[in-house]
């Protein structure tokens, strides 16, 4: 099929509407009448969430001939038999200010494929041409991504300049979002490799180099476990440079993986300002995100589950690993800040704590392994309700502690010599390296025990079928004191508690989660119910109810008035001892 045979073009043409307007031309339509698709969902975030509704408009036409288009599901719409080129033109309403879909006003543009280019059904593997145009009310804005400038066009983009784009097909097509705008930009090279940093949002006084200094050592580091020896950078199968693009709002936190890129949401306050030397535990929070959406570059960008090679765009993609992409990123996140000089082991230690803590605060991770919960994400983990703590785990959290518990175990039965390190290597020359050359396949469901045992000679069967595929905690307490490291937990220091997780607005406090087996859920207490007295003394926020607790020890008994709905009702309850602890680490001297 000849050149230009899909073009997208996409113009911010209405950013006070926060709409973006898209003409695709489709040289060739299927002659029985082209269908065509918007993706259900976008990867790397496992829920559904119909993009499709955000398009308000669509028409076609061929030549001087309307041509007529129907919807013919969720996602799809069909287009009567015509001669091409076939034209359709679509608006998107795009105010969406997450990594996962689309977002336009009068500052920048900031966009997922997923949103906003209709795939051509049957025409997938077509090379499609993006022409970028500029929104009608500035000349001043800039375009981002890691989507390459089609060489050799007529229309092609100079960097960063508005034109056309190309993408070798359209998987490509939705795996590299765009900002526009004029952002704050700072650059640097990994291993020879361009990466870009691109920050949207009000951030006065930005420390670029500092962020850019610390994020191209955590770069290097990654590239560095992967590719030991020839130190190849994983994304140039895909772009010229990698672009972490993070819009910064007050309190945001978030990311998305891309194949050459990364979305990341942060607050501001976790953001170092220039003259400030120690940015503290926030500016760790920005780095860990970092090198968590650049780990997924090898591990879920390239290294993938079965079930997402390919993607099923039009319906859940279920897969029991999500713990192994998942997990095994959150435990290398904050790990490569570690190994890259970042931080330092003391903070390392005080973050693993939290997120032990954290995991042990949950009586769902009894009830639920990480295998199930990846499997669930869709419908569990994904769509969280009062009662999850109770009934669901994390794979992220406890993910992570697995990945550290295997890794432990490797070292510990190697001598030293092995380490969760040769399990990613690995899977990448396996899995992953040759993913977008058109040799890869993805991981199988069941294969990790073997590939453990093949990277390092350990025979690890039974701790992933307790650990990841059972509900048992990782006893990391004992692995890490064989490294030198103690595992201690400390009460919380208040002296009694209802066992239940608080939400205060609007000047009264309810109760947000009820703890399975606590004081509230043994009085009959529930989710929603509003605090109103204790003993006959009024409970207005969390800090009023500290206080009146105060005055009771262990065993007490109290009378506690809420409001259920609209009724004024009263429990009996016996106050507890603080059940949740906190876990400290610290290297033994
Ligand atoms: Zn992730």
């Amino acid at each position: 099929m000849k050149k230009e045979s899909i073009l997208y073009s996409v113009t911010p043409f209405d950013p006070a509407g926060h709409r973006l307007k898209v003409r695709l031309t489709i040289q060739a339509p299927d002659p029985r009448g082209q269908e065509l698709t918007l993706p259900a969902w976008i990867p790397g975030s496992y829920l559904i969430r119909d993009f499709s509704r955000q398009v308000e408009t669509i028409t076609a036409h061929s030549g001087n001939q309307t041509v007529a288009i129907k919807k013919t599901g969720n996602h799809t719409w069909l287009c009567a038999p015509c001669p091409g080129p076939l034209v359709l033109d679509y608006s998107v309403y795009a105010w969406d200010l997450s990594v996962r879909g689309a977002h336009v006003d009068e500052s920048h543009a900031f966009f997922n494929g997923t949103s906003v280019f209709l795939g051509v059904i049957g025409q997938t593997q077509q090379p499609c041409h993006v022409e970028i145009c500029p929104p009608p009310h500035t000349q001043s804005w800039k375009v981002y991504t890691s989507l390459p400038e089609a060489q050799g066009h007529t229309k092609a983009a100079s960097r960063h300049g508005f034109g056309m784009y190309l993408a070798p097909n359209y998987d490509a097509l939705i795996d590299h979002p765009f900002e526009l705008g004029t952002p704050q930009v700072v650059s640097f090279t990994a291993h020879g490799a361009l990466h870009e940093m691109v920050f949207t949002g009000v951030a006065p006084n930005l420390d670029l180099d500092r962020i850019a200094a610390d994020t191209q050592k955590i770069c290097a580091a990654q590239i560095t476990l992967f590719e030991p020896e020839t130190q190849a950078v994983p994304f140039l199968d895909s772009s010229d440079r990698y672009v972490f693009m993070t819009m910064i709002t007050g309190d945001g936190y978030g990311g998305l993986e891309h194949r050459a890129s990364t979305a990341l949401v942060a607050s501001r306050h976790d953001l170092p300002a220039l003259g400030l030397t120690n940015a503290g535990e926030g500016y760790q929070t920005f780095l860990g995100l970092v090198s968590h959406e650049y780990f997924h570059t090898w591990n879920v960008k390239r290294i993938k589950p079965a079930s997402f090679a390919p993607y099923d765009l039009s319906r859940e993609n279920h897969t029991q690993l999500l713990w192994v992409f998942e997990g095994f990123t959150s435990y290398y996140d904050d790990l490569m800040l570690l190994r890259s000089g970042v931080i330092t082991e003391a903070d390392y230690l005080r973050l693993i704590g939290k997120v032990i803590s954290n995991v042990q605060r949950t009586a769902g991770r009894l009830k639920q392994s990480v295998a199930d919960s990846s499997y669930d994400a869709w419908t569990r983990y994904y769509k969280q309700d009062e009662n999850s703590p109770n009934a669901l785990v994390s794979y992220y959290t406890k993910g992570s502690l697995v990945a550290m518990g295997l890794d432990l175990v490797i070292r510990q039965a190697s001598a030293g010599a092995r380490s969760l390190d040769d399990v990613m290597r690995l899977l990448w020359q396996r899995y992953g390296r040759d993913f977008y050359r058109g040799l890869g396949s993805g991981v199988p469901e069941d294969t990790m025990p073997a590939l453990v045992q093949e990277a390092t000679g350990i025979d690890v069967a039974d701790f992933i079928a307790r650990y990841a595929y059972g509900c048992e905690d990782v006893p990391l307490e004992s692995l890490l004191a064989e490294q030198g490291i103690a595992l201690t937990w400390k009460p919380l220091p208040a002296p009694v508690t209802l066992d239940a997780r608080l939400r205060t607005s609007n000047g009264s406090t309810s109760l947000a989660t009820v703890y399975e087996g606590g004081a509230a859920h043994m009085a009959g207490l529930s989710a929603g119910d509003t605090l109103v007295a204790i003993n006959g003394l009024q409970v207005t926020d969390g800090t009023s109810l500290e206080r009146l607790l105060r005055a009771y020890q262990p065993g007490s008994s109290i009378t506690m008035h809420v409001f259920r709905r609209d009724e004024l009702r009263a429990f009996e309850l016996i106050l507890n001892a603080p059940a949740a602890t906190e876990c400290t680490l610290a290297r033994v001297a």
